[in-house]
Protein backbone atom coordinates (compact mmCIF):
# COMPACT_ATOMS: atom_id res chain seq x y z
CA UNK A 1 0.00 0.00 0.00
CA UNK A 2 1.51 3.15 -1.29
CA UNK A 3 0.83 5.81 1.72
CA UNK A 4 1.34 8.57 -0.53
CA UNK A 5 -1.70 7.27 -3.36
CA UNK A 6 -4.77 9.46 -3.22
CA UNK A 7 -8.09 8.82 -1.68
CA UNK A 8 -11.09 7.81 -3.37
CA UNK A 9 -12.29 11.16 -2.37
CA UNK A 10 -9.19 12.88 -3.46
CA UNK A 11 -7.15 13.71 -0.17
CA UNK A 12 -3.72 13.16 0.27
CA UNK A 13 -3.61 13.47 4.27
CA UNK A 14 -5.42 15.87 5.25
CA UNK A 15 -5.15 17.91 1.79
CA UNK A 16 -6.85 17.76 -1.39
CA UNK A 17 -10.61 16.92 -1.87
CA UNK A 18 -13.13 18.68 -4.29
CA UNK A 19 -14.51 21.82 -3.00
CA UNK A 20 -16.74 23.08 -5.58
CA UNK A 21 -20.22 24.39 -6.34
CA UNK A 22 -22.91 22.35 -6.74
CA UNK A 23 -23.82 22.94 -11.10
CA UNK A 24 -19.84 21.48 -11.13
CA UNK A 25 -20.61 18.19 -9.22
CA UNK A 26 -21.48 16.52 -12.38
CA UNK A 27 -18.64 17.50 -14.53
CA UNK A 28 -16.26 16.27 -11.65
CA UNK A 29 -17.71 13.35 -11.37
CA UNK A 30 -17.91 12.10 -14.79
CA UNK A 31 -14.61 12.78 -14.52
CA UNK A 32 -13.42 10.92 -11.48
CA UNK A 33 -15.30 8.07 -12.34
CA UNK A 34 -13.45 7.53 -15.67
CA UNK A 35 -10.41 9.10 -15.62
CA UNK A 36 -8.31 5.92 -14.35
CA UNK A 37 -9.96 3.41 -16.71
CA UNK A 38 -9.29 5.59 -19.65
CA UNK A 39 -5.33 6.65 -18.74
CA UNK A 40 -4.24 2.96 -17.67
CA UNK A 41 -5.98 1.53 -20.41
CA UNK A 42 -3.47 0.03 -23.56
CA UNK A 43 -4.67 1.85 -26.55
CA UNK A 44 -4.68 5.04 -23.81
CA UNK A 45 -0.86 4.04 -22.97
CA UNK A 46 0.37 3.38 -26.88
CA UNK A 47 -1.01 6.71 -28.36
CA UNK A 48 0.56 8.27 -25.36
CA UNK A 49 3.55 7.20 -25.65
CA UNK A 50 3.93 7.51 -29.38
CA UNK A 51 2.78 11.41 -29.43
CA UNK A 52 5.39 11.79 -26.74
CA UNK A 53 8.18 10.07 -28.67
CA UNK A 54 7.38 11.07 -31.93
CA UNK A 55 5.52 14.75 -31.26
CA UNK A 56 7.60 15.90 -27.66
CA UNK A 57 11.02 14.58 -28.61
CA UNK A 58 10.63 12.01 -25.45
CA UNK A 59 12.34 10.46 -24.22
CA UNK A 60 14.22 14.03 -22.96
CA UNK A 61 17.55 13.04 -22.19
CA UNK A 62 19.54 12.85 -18.56
CA UNK A 63 22.96 15.29 -19.27
CA UNK A 64 25.92 14.93 -16.58
CA UNK A 65 27.03 18.20 -15.59
CA UNK A 66 30.65 18.05 -15.60
CA UNK A 67 30.46 21.51 -14.49
CA UNK A 68 27.87 21.25 -11.98
CA UNK A 69 29.31 17.96 -10.71
CA UNK A 70 33.07 19.75 -9.68
CA UNK A 71 31.19 22.67 -8.09
CA UNK A 72 29.15 20.73 -6.09
CA UNK A 73 31.52 18.00 -5.17
CA UNK A 74 29.45 15.12 -5.85
CA UNK A 75 27.61 14.00 -9.30
CA UNK A 76 24.92 16.15 -10.90
CA UNK A 77 22.18 15.56 -13.66
CA UNK A 78 19.68 17.62 -15.59
CA UNK A 79 16.56 16.04 -16.74
CA UNK A 80 16.25 18.12 -20.00
CA UNK A 81 12.66 19.02 -19.92
CA UNK A 82 13.77 22.41 -21.72
CA UNK A 83 14.15 20.00 -24.86
CA UNK A 84 10.12 19.30 -25.40
CA UNK A 85 8.30 20.60 -27.67
CA UNK A 86 7.46 24.29 -27.09
CA UNK A 87 10.05 24.74 -24.76
CA UNK A 88 8.69 22.77 -21.08
CA UNK A 89 7.06 19.83 -19.72
CA UNK A 90 3.86 21.02 -19.83
CA UNK A 91 3.31 19.42 -23.29
CA UNK A 92 3.24 15.86 -21.30
CA UNK A 93 0.39 16.77 -19.56
CA UNK A 94 -1.96 18.76 -21.73
CA UNK A 95 -1.47 16.26 -24.49
CA UNK A 96 -2.83 13.61 -22.06
CA UNK A 97 -5.35 15.59 -21.14
CA UNK A 98 -6.46 16.46 -24.80
CA UNK A 99 -6.04 12.57 -25.25
CA UNK A 100 -8.41 11.73 -22.44
CA UNK A 101 -10.88 14.44 -23.36
CA UNK A 102 -11.18 12.77 -27.17
CA UNK A 103 -11.85 9.64 -25.88
CA UNK A 104 -14.87 11.02 -23.10
CA UNK A 105 -16.49 12.52 -26.26
CA UNK A 106 -15.40 15.89 -25.27
CA UNK A 107 -15.07 18.11 -28.66
CA UNK A 108 -14.44 21.73 -27.15
CA UNK A 109 -11.36 22.59 -24.97
CA UNK A 110 -10.66 25.78 -22.37
CA UNK A 111 -8.29 26.52 -20.38
CA UNK A 112 -6.45 28.74 -17.42
CA UNK A 113 -3.51 30.17 -18.36
CA UNK A 114 -0.98 33.07 -16.13
CA UNK A 115 2.07 33.71 -17.72
CA UNK A 116 0.48 31.96 -20.75
CA UNK A 117 3.04 28.83 -20.89
CA UNK A 118 0.08 26.53 -20.28
CA UNK A 119 -1.83 28.13 -22.93
CA UNK A 120 0.70 28.37 -25.55
CA UNK A 121 0.71 24.22 -24.86
CA UNK A 122 -3.08 24.11 -24.60
CA UNK A 123 -2.89 26.10 -27.83
CA UNK A 124 -0.55 23.92 -29.28
CA UNK A 125 -2.23 20.29 -28.62
CA UNK A 126 -5.79 21.47 -29.80
CA UNK A 127 -4.09 22.52 -33.11
CA UNK A 128 -2.84 18.75 -33.45
CA UNK A 129 -5.93 17.77 -32.48
CA UNK A 130 -8.22 19.70 -34.17
CA UNK A 131 -10.43 20.82 -31.31
CA UNK A 132 -11.65 24.29 -31.17
CA UNK A 133 -10.26 25.98 -27.78
CA UNK A 134 -10.83 28.66 -25.22
CA UNK A 135 -8.15 30.11 -22.49
CA UNK A 136 -8.66 32.63 -20.40
CA UNK A 137 -6.37 35.21 -19.46
CA UNK A 138 -6.07 37.80 -16.57
CA UNK A 139 -6.36 41.49 -18.74
CA UNK A 140 -3.24 42.47 -16.97
CA UNK A 141 -1.85 39.11 -17.54
CA UNK A 142 -2.52 39.61 -21.59
CA UNK A 143 -0.93 43.18 -21.73
CA UNK A 144 2.32 41.44 -19.49
CA UNK A 145 2.45 38.08 -21.95
CA UNK A 146 1.69 39.46 -25.18
CA UNK A 147 3.87 37.17 -26.93
CA UNK A 148 2.42 34.16 -25.39
CA UNK A 149 -0.95 35.78 -26.44
CA UNK A 150 -0.09 35.91 -29.89
CA UNK A 151 1.33 32.76 -30.08
CA UNK A 152 -2.39 31.34 -29.16
CA UNK A 153 -3.93 33.63 -31.33
CA UNK A 154 -1.74 31.93 -34.48
CA UNK A 155 -2.19 28.28 -33.47
CA UNK A 156 -5.88 29.09 -33.46
CA UNK A 157 -7.24 29.57 -30.01
CA UNK A 158 -9.53 32.31 -28.66
CA UNK A 159 -8.47 34.08 -25.98
CA UNK A 160 -10.96 35.88 -23.62
CA UNK A 161 -8.68 38.63 -21.48
CA UNK A 162 -10.55 38.27 -17.99
CA UNK A 163 -11.33 42.06 -16.55
CA UNK A 164 -12.38 41.17 -13.35
CA UNK A 165 -10.97 41.18 -9.70
CA UNK A 166 -7.37 41.77 -10.04
CA UNK A 167 -7.70 40.68 -14.05
CA UNK A 168 -4.95 37.91 -13.31
CA UNK A 169 -4.66 34.23 -13.24
CA UNK A 170 -7.16 33.43 -10.10
CA UNK A 171 -9.72 35.50 -11.96
CA UNK A 172 -8.70 33.68 -15.33
CA UNK A 173 -9.60 30.29 -13.41
CA UNK A 174 -13.03 31.16 -12.18
CA UNK A 175 -13.67 32.37 -15.48
CA UNK A 176 -12.54 29.07 -17.11
CA UNK A 177 -14.95 27.10 -14.15
CA UNK A 178 -17.69 29.21 -15.24
CA UNK A 179 -17.82 28.29 -19.05
CA UNK A 180 -17.20 24.69 -18.20
CA UNK A 181 -19.92 25.09 -15.93
CA UNK A 182 -22.39 26.44 -18.65
CA UNK A 183 -21.31 23.62 -21.39
CA UNK A 184 -20.79 20.42 -19.07
CA UNK A 185 -21.76 17.98 -21.77
CA UNK A 186 -19.06 19.28 -24.68
CA UNK A 187 -16.79 20.54 -22.84
CA UNK A 188 -13.43 19.60 -21.21
CA UNK A 189 -11.13 21.91 -18.62
CA UNK A 190 -7.56 20.83 -19.05
CA UNK A 191 -5.95 22.02 -16.14
CA UNK A 192 -2.39 23.13 -16.38
CA UNK A 193 -0.89 21.78 -12.87
CA UNK A 194 -1.22 19.19 -10.64
CA UNK A 195 -4.39 21.91 -8.61
CA UNK A 196 -7.83 21.92 -8.97
CA UNK A 197 -10.76 19.88 -7.60
CA UNK A 198 -9.91 15.54 -7.13
CA UNK A 199 -9.12 14.37 -9.87
CA UNK A 200 -7.05 17.01 -11.50
CA UNK A 201 -4.08 16.47 -9.16
CA UNK A 202 -3.74 13.01 -9.23
CA UNK A 203 -4.25 13.33 -13.27
CA UNK A 204 -1.74 15.60 -13.78
CA UNK A 205 0.70 14.00 -11.50
CA UNK A 206 0.36 10.71 -13.32
CA UNK A 207 0.58 12.46 -16.82
CA UNK A 208 4.13 13.93 -15.75
CA UNK A 209 5.06 10.89 -14.13
CA UNK A 210 6.94 9.62 -17.56
CA UNK A 211 9.71 12.17 -16.27
CA UNK A 212 10.92 9.87 -13.53
CA UNK A 213 10.00 6.73 -15.38
CA UNK A 214 12.77 7.93 -17.43
CA UNK A 215 14.73 9.04 -14.62
CA UNK A 216 15.16 5.43 -13.10
CA UNK A 217 16.11 3.94 -16.29
CA UNK A 218 18.60 6.65 -17.93
CA UNK A 219 20.42 6.78 -14.20
CA UNK A 220 20.11 2.48 -14.31
CA UNK A 221 21.84 2.70 -17.43
CA UNK A 222 24.40 5.68 -16.36
CA UNK A 223 25.46 4.94 -13.06
CA UNK A 224 23.99 0.81 -12.46
CA UNK A 225 21.84 2.01 -10.14
CA UNK A 226 17.98 3.59 -10.63
CA UNK A 227 18.00 5.63 -7.44
CA UNK A 228 19.73 9.03 -7.48
CA UNK A 229 20.36 10.59 -3.36
CA UNK A 230 18.98 13.72 -4.09
CA UNK A 231 15.92 15.19 -6.69
CA UNK A 232 15.51 18.55 -7.16
CA UNK A 233 12.61 20.12 -8.56
CA UNK A 234 11.38 24.32 -8.61
CA UNK A 235 7.78 23.86 -7.83
CA UNK A 236 4.72 26.39 -8.62
CA UNK A 237 1.42 24.37 -8.41
CA UNK A 238 3.06 21.06 -8.82
CA UNK A 239 3.64 19.87 -11.90
CA UNK A 240 7.00 19.00 -12.62
CA UNK A 241 7.93 18.22 -9.08
CA UNK A 242 5.13 15.08 -9.34
CA UNK A 243 6.36 14.11 -12.23
CA UNK A 244 10.10 13.88 -11.08
CA UNK A 245 9.34 12.57 -7.36
CA UNK A 246 6.34 10.20 -9.00
CA UNK A 247 8.31 6.45 -9.01
CA UNK A 248 10.04 7.35 -5.92
CA UNK A 249 8.19 8.20 -3.50
CA UNK A 250 8.77 4.61 -1.51
CA UNK A 251 12.12 4.60 -2.15
CA UNK A 252 13.17 6.25 1.91
CA UNK A 253 16.63 6.73 0.30
CA UNK A 254 15.77 9.30 -1.94
CA UNK A 255 15.94 13.02 -0.91
CA UNK A 256 13.35 15.13 -2.48
CA UNK A 257 13.62 19.15 -2.29
CA UNK A 258 11.40 21.55 -3.55
CA UNK A 259 12.60 25.09 -4.66
CA UNK A 260 9.64 27.30 -4.38
CA UNK A 261 9.95 31.10 -5.08
CA UNK A 262 11.09 33.14 -2.36
CA UNK A 263 10.75 36.51 -4.34
CA UNK A 264 12.04 39.21 -2.24
CA UNK A 265 12.27 36.97 0.69
CA UNK A 266 9.69 35.08 2.98
CA UNK A 267 9.13 37.62 4.90
CA UNK A 268 9.15 41.01 2.41
CA UNK A 269 5.23 40.47 1.64
CA UNK A 270 6.49 39.93 -2.08
CA UNK A 271 6.82 36.21 -2.09
CA UNK A 272 5.25 32.74 -3.47
CA UNK A 273 7.03 30.56 -1.16
CA UNK A 274 3.59 28.79 -0.27
CA UNK A 275 4.93 25.57 1.36
CA UNK A 276 7.26 27.98 3.77
CA UNK A 277 4.51 30.86 4.56
CA UNK A 278 1.22 29.14 3.94
CA UNK A 279 -1.90 28.14 6.08
CA UNK A 280 -4.31 25.93 5.34
CA UNK A 281 -7.05 26.84 3.11
CA UNK A 282 -9.56 25.94 0.34
CA UNK A 283 -8.41 27.96 -2.94
CA UNK A 284 -9.60 26.67 -6.63
CA UNK A 285 -11.45 23.76 -5.27
CA UNK A 286 -9.21 21.86 -3.07
CA UNK A 287 -7.57 21.77 0.74
CA UNK A 288 -3.97 22.95 0.57
CA UNK A 289 -1.95 25.44 1.88
CA UNK A 290 -2.86 28.87 0.92
CA UNK A 291 -1.26 32.30 1.36
CA UNK A 292 -3.66 33.85 2.83
CA UNK A 293 -3.68 36.74 5.52
CA UNK A 294 -5.54 36.44 8.79
CA UNK A 295 -9.00 36.79 7.35
CA UNK A 296 -8.20 34.00 5.20
CA UNK A 297 -8.47 36.31 2.35
CA UNK A 298 -5.68 35.59 -0.60
CA UNK A 299 -2.36 37.20 -0.19
CA UNK A 300 -1.09 38.14 -4.19
CA UNK A 301 1.82 36.37 -4.75
CA UNK A 302 4.69 37.22 -5.72
CA UNK A 303 7.79 36.12 -7.94
CA UNK A 304 10.26 36.94 -11.04
CA UNK A 305 9.25 33.90 -12.53
CA UNK A 306 5.41 34.08 -13.59
CA UNK A 307 5.15 30.23 -13.79
CA UNK A 308 5.53 30.19 -9.68
CA UNK A 309 3.78 32.82 -9.27
CA UNK A 310 1.01 30.80 -7.61
CA UNK A 311 -0.51 31.76 -3.99
CA UNK A 312 -1.11 27.32 -3.09
CA UNK A 313 0.27 24.45 -4.23
CA UNK A 314 -0.49 20.97 -4.90
CA UNK A 315 -2.34 18.76 -2.63
CA UNK A 316 0.30 15.95 -2.85
CA UNK A 317 3.03 18.05 -2.17
CA UNK A 318 1.59 19.96 0.66
CA UNK A 319 1.21 16.18 2.31
CA UNK A 320 4.31 15.26 1.17
CA UNK A 321 6.61 18.31 3.31
CA UNK A 322 4.41 18.34 5.79
CA UNK A 323 4.46 14.69 6.27
CA UNK A 324 8.31 15.16 6.33
CA UNK A 325 8.88 13.13 3.08
CA UNK A 326 10.32 16.01 1.23
CA UNK A 327 11.81 19.11 1.63
CA UNK A 328 11.30 22.99 0.52
CA UNK A 329 13.60 25.45 0.43
CA UNK A 330 12.51 29.27 -0.28
CA UNK A 331 14.90 30.55 -2.86
CA UNK A 332 14.86 34.36 -4.10
CA UNK A 333 14.89 36.47 -7.32
CA UNK A 334 18.14 37.26 -7.05
CA UNK A 335 19.59 33.62 -6.26
CA UNK A 336 17.46 32.01 -9.45
CA UNK A 337 18.95 34.76 -11.65
CA UNK A 338 22.67 34.06 -10.38
CA UNK A 339 22.06 30.38 -11.17
CA UNK A 340 20.66 30.78 -14.84
CA UNK A 341 23.22 32.67 -15.48
CA UNK A 342 25.77 30.55 -13.88
CA UNK A 343 24.36 27.42 -15.74
CA UNK A 344 24.69 29.38 -19.10
CA UNK A 345 27.83 30.18 -19.01
CA UNK A 346 29.48 26.69 -17.17
CA UNK A 347 26.99 24.54 -19.74
CA UNK A 348 26.00 26.91 -22.31
CA UNK A 349 22.09 25.92 -21.14
CA UNK A 350 19.99 29.00 -20.39
CA UNK A 351 17.41 27.49 -18.47
CA UNK A 352 13.46 28.82 -17.49
CA UNK A 353 13.94 31.33 -14.74
CA UNK A 354 11.45 28.60 -12.99
CA UNK A 355 14.34 25.95 -13.34
CA UNK A 356 16.68 28.28 -12.36
CA UNK A 357 15.17 28.19 -8.67
CA UNK A 358 15.93 24.29 -8.82
CA UNK A 359 19.40 24.58 -9.13
CA UNK A 360 20.04 27.73 -7.02
CA UNK A 361 18.61 25.22 -4.53
CA UNK A 362 21.69 23.29 -4.66
CA UNK A 363 23.68 25.92 -3.35
CA UNK A 364 22.14 25.46 0.03
CA UNK A 365 22.75 21.70 0.45
CA UNK A 366 25.73 19.66 0.98
CA UNK A 367 26.31 16.93 -0.58
CA UNK A 368 28.92 13.86 -0.06
CA UNK A 369 31.01 12.95 -2.75
CA UNK A 370 29.34 9.64 -3.80
CA UNK A 371 26.31 11.71 -3.74
CA UNK A 372 24.09 11.26 -7.07
CA UNK A 373 21.63 14.30 -7.48
CA UNK A 374 19.14 14.60 -10.15
CA UNK A 375 17.98 18.33 -10.64
CA UNK A 376 14.74 18.57 -13.32
CA UNK A 377 15.26 21.20 -15.95
CA UNK A 378 11.80 21.90 -16.13
CA UNK A 379 11.77 24.59 -19.31
CA UNK A 380 14.37 26.85 -21.48
CA UNK A 381 14.98 30.68 -20.68
CA UNK A 382 13.91 31.88 -24.52
CA UNK A 383 10.94 33.17 -22.67
CA UNK A 384 13.00 35.05 -20.21
CA UNK A 385 15.76 36.80 -22.16
CA UNK A 386 14.51 40.47 -21.54
CA UNK A 387 14.65 39.71 -17.79
CA UNK A 388 18.00 38.08 -18.07
CA UNK A 389 19.51 40.43 -19.98
CA UNK A 390 18.36 43.54 -17.72
CA UNK A 391 19.49 41.67 -14.72
CA UNK A 392 22.62 40.81 -16.11
CA UNK A 393 26.42 41.32 -14.54
CA UNK A 394 28.65 43.22 -16.61
CA UNK A 395 30.84 41.91 -18.75
CA UNK A 396 33.10 39.80 -18.16
CA UNK A 397 30.60 37.61 -15.88
CA UNK A 398 31.69 36.56 -12.62
CA UNK A 399 32.80 32.97 -12.43
CA UNK A 400 31.56 31.89 -8.88
CA UNK A 401 28.32 31.57 -7.71
CA UNK A 402 28.49 34.15 -4.94
CA UNK A 403 30.29 36.67 -7.15
CA UNK A 404 27.32 36.67 -9.57
CA UNK A 405 25.20 36.67 -7.06
CA UNK A 406 26.90 40.06 -5.80
CA UNK A 407 26.99 41.26 -9.65
CA UNK A 408 23.06 40.79 -10.56
CA UNK A 409 21.52 44.15 -10.71
C1 LIG B 1 4.66 26.43 -15.53
C2 LIG B 1 6.10 26.16 -15.28
C3 LIG B 1 6.58 25.75 -14.01
C4 LIG B 1 5.70 25.67 -12.80
O1 LIG B 1 4.66 24.77 -12.87
P1 LIG B 1 4.64 23.38 -12.08
O2 LIG B 1 3.25 22.91 -12.27
O3 LIG B 1 4.95 23.67 -10.63
O4 LIG B 1 5.65 22.50 -12.68
C5 LIG B 1 7.91 25.44 -13.88
N1 LIG B 1 8.77 25.56 -14.92
C6 LIG B 1 8.36 25.95 -16.14
C7 LIG B 1 9.37 26.05 -17.24
C8 LIG B 1 7.01 26.27 -16.37
O5 LIG B 1 6.63 26.67 -17.59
Amino acid sequence: MNPYEVTDQGFYGPYGGAYIPEILRQCVEELRIGYRKIIDSDDFKAEYHHLLQTYVGRPSPLYRSEALSRLHGCTVYLKREDLNHTGAHKINNAIGQALLARRMGKRRIVAETGAGQHGVATATVCALFGLPCTVYMGALDVQRQHTNVEKMRLLGAEVVAVESGNRTLKDACNEALRDWCCHPSDTFYLIGSTMGPHPYPDLVARLQSVISAEIRSQLQEAEGRSCPDWLVACIGGGSNAAGTVWNYLQDDSVQMVYAEAGGKGIHSGQTAATLTVGREGILHGFRSLVMQDDDGQIIEPYSISAGLDYPGIGPLHAHLVKSGRARALAISDVEALAAAYELNCCDGILPALESAHALAALHHLSFSSTDVVVVTLSGRGDKDLETYLRHAPQQPMPDTFDEILRCVR
